[in-house]
This record gives C-alpha cells, sequence and structure tokens, in this order.
C-alpha cells in the first residue's frame, strides 16, 4: 500500500534511502537544510518541502536521517515536527545518536500522541545506495512491525534489539568491537613488521586461526591481503575515519553514564578523535594503522 513519507535529512545516507522509498511506489515529502541535497533528492523523486514542518504535515510515517541528536531533539521540538503532525505518526529515527537523546526523542514523541522508533544503520553509504542496509531498531512491537515494511524497502537486514534506545545502543556497541579490534589489528601488523614478519604471512595464519576478525579479514588495515580493503586505495573511505571517531564517543558517553569500565573502549575513542582530528579527517577508520606506526618510528 502506498504511504506518504516525511524525509528529514537527505545527505550522504538519506538521500539514497529516501530514493528507494519512492521507486517502491511511495509518495515521499522531503526536506534539508542544504538546497543542493534537496535538489538532488528531488531528482530522484522525492518532493521538496519548504520546511520540516512542511513535511510532515499530512504524513503517515516520518524518517529522519541526522548527524546528531540535538539535530534530532530540534527536529522534533523547535522546528515544529511534532506538533504538525497527525495524531499517531509513526516517528522513525535512523541516525546514529546518543542512546540518552534517543529515549528523550522517544518520549517527546510519545508525549506528543506519537508513536516512535529508533532505527540506526549499518552499512554505509554503499548500503544505503544498494538497499542493503542493517537496521537495528529500538522501540515497542507495534512500532517495529508498522516500521518493518519501510525499513526493508532499504536495508537488507531489519532487527529488533529491544525498547526505546535499544536500536542505537546496538549500534554503539558493535563500533566499539569494530574500533578496539581495528586498532589490535593495526598494533599486530605494527608489531610483525617490526618483527621482520611479512603482512602476508601474518594475514594468512591470523585470518584462518583465533585472531579472525571483520578488521582483519574484510577491511584489512594493510595493503595486499586483502585486495578490496581500502588500504589497497590508499585509506580512501570505506568507513571514514569522523564517524568512527563520533560513533566511539557516543559509547564512550555512555560507558561514563553507566558507570562502565572499559578501558579499551575509552582508549579507543580517544585514539580515534586524535586521528580524526589530523591525518585521519579524510581517511578511511583502517588508517590509523599509519598513525600507529609513525608513533613506532619517533
Ligand atoms: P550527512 O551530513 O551527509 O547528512 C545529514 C544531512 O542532514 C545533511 O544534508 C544536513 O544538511 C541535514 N540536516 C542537518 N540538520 C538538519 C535539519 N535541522 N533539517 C533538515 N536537514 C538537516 O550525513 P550522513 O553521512 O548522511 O549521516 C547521517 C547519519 O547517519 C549520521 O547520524 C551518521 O552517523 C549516520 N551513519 C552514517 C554512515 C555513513 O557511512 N555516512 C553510516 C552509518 C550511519
Amino acid at each position: 500500500m502506498s504511504s506518504v513519507v516525511a524525509f528529514v535529512g537527505l545527505g550522504h545516507m538519506g538521500g539514497p534511502m529516501a530514493a528507494h522509498l519512492v521507486r517502491a511506489g511511495h509518495r515521499v515529502a522531503g526536506y534539508d537544510l542544504v538546497p543542493d541535497c534537496l535538489a538532488a533528492a528531488s531528482a530522484a523523486g522525492v518532493e521538496p518541502a519548504r520546511s520540516a514542518a512542511d513535511a510532515v504535515a499530512g504524513a503517515d510515517v516520518v524518517i529522519s536521517m541526522l548527524p546528531a541528536g540535538r539535530h534530532v531533539l530540534a527536529l522534533y521540538r523547535q522546528e515544529g515536527a511534532l506538533a504538525a503532525a497527525r495524531p499517531g505518526t509513526l516517528f522513525i529515527d535512523c541516525s546514529t545518536i546518543d542512546v540518552a537523546d534517543a529515549r528523550a526523542a522517544h518520549e517527546a514523541a510519545v508525549a506528543a500522541g506519537h508513536r516512535s522508533l529508533d532505527a540506526p544503520v549499518s552499512g554505509g553509504v554503499v548500503g544505503a545506495e544498494a538497499a542493503t542496509l542493517t537496521f537495528m531498531a529500538g522501540g515497542g512491537e507495534a512500532e517495529f512491525a508498522a516500521a518493518e515494511p519501510y525499513l526493508s524497502l532499504m536495508g537488507r537486514r531489519v532487527v529488533h534489539c529491544g525498547a526505546a534506545g535499544a536500536g542505537q545502543a546496538a549500534k554503539i556497541c558493535n563500533n566499539m568491537i569494530l574500533g578496539v579490534s581495528m586498532i589490535a589489528v593495526s598494533e599486530a601488523f605494527v608489531l610483525g613488521e617490526s618483527l621482520g614478519l611479512s603482512h602476508q604471512a601474518l594475514y594468512d595464519v591470523a585470518s584462518a586461526a583465533s585472531g579472525q576478525c571483520w578488521a582483519l579479514t574484510v577491511n584489512c588495515p594493510v595493503p595486499g591481503p586483502v585486495p578490496t580493503s581500502p588500504a589497497n586505495r590508499d585509506y580512501r573511505p570505506g568507513f571514514a575515519a569522523p564517524l568512527m571517531a563520533k560513533d566511539l564517543g557516543l559509547a564512550a558517553s555512555a560507558l561514563r553514564a553507566g558507570g562502565v569500565s572499559a578501558p579499551l573502549g575509552e582508549k579507543a575513542a580517544e585514539l580515534y578523535a586524535a586521528f580524526a582530528a589530523g591525518d585521519g579527517a579524510g581517511q578511511d577508520f583502517s588508517g590509523i594503522v599509519r598513525a600507529i606506526r609513525e608513533r613506532k618510528d619517533g
């Protein structure tokens, strides 16, 4: 059945995601602060709105794909999306945001008489373009059931992780594993170099032994062993280091809020923040191997 979907945030991820909904036959009213993003989405069949509130009025479902929690909360409150929506509208926030902000967004939506789900994604721009994203959803069963048909048009897997905020929790926990494991794999390659061990020999052993992980076998941080990894194209992203730094920052803030001791997660957040603020700004997150090698050289 065709619905009216409001889509707010038509950037690298939101633009192609909204286009999949159009292709599936939904009417999509879109809004982005940047005129170029709005124009690109409009070329893909999204109907451009003059404001977020305009996009939301008359929609059955509101999907947001924004940079951070403050943008989502501002959309819901100050920009009037909750007030403009029809009662009972389903709000799905797909942005990666702080768990506390996600819960606050849920509360605000429910208090305004709406339904709400957090549904951050993994899979990056490539996944958004190919509709192969994984969605991690948090919210009630009924909200999940109502959202799934839309999310399935933009992704390959849609996982219900639990109550409000559980989708964001799954996202930052997964990315904390990824950040720590990429640093561990990179440190092992640099140690191997200092011991005269070739990259290929370490790869052949670790990829078939207990060191096996995605950071090694898919996104290998040194050129050679995995020809498709960003290391083979001078660390062009891929998954950009600033996005990893952002996700680890969210994990670190959740660690502090929960009083959880996780020295490796905290250290990974610190190392990625420094890398992303310097040479790593335009690099894939696996480029951190170069920073590790330079520290050793220095
Ligand atoms: P982006 O910066 O390309 O897009 C965000 C868009 O939101 C921008 O076009 C911006 O103009 C717009 N925007 C900001 N405030 C707005 C407002 N108040 N009203 C309307 N539009 C507004 O970022 P992106 O790469 O598309 O990422 C979006 C979200 O997805 C982030 O939370 C990010 O962490 C998450 N994410 C990104 C990736 C990735 O690989 N890019 C992967 C997984 C998750």
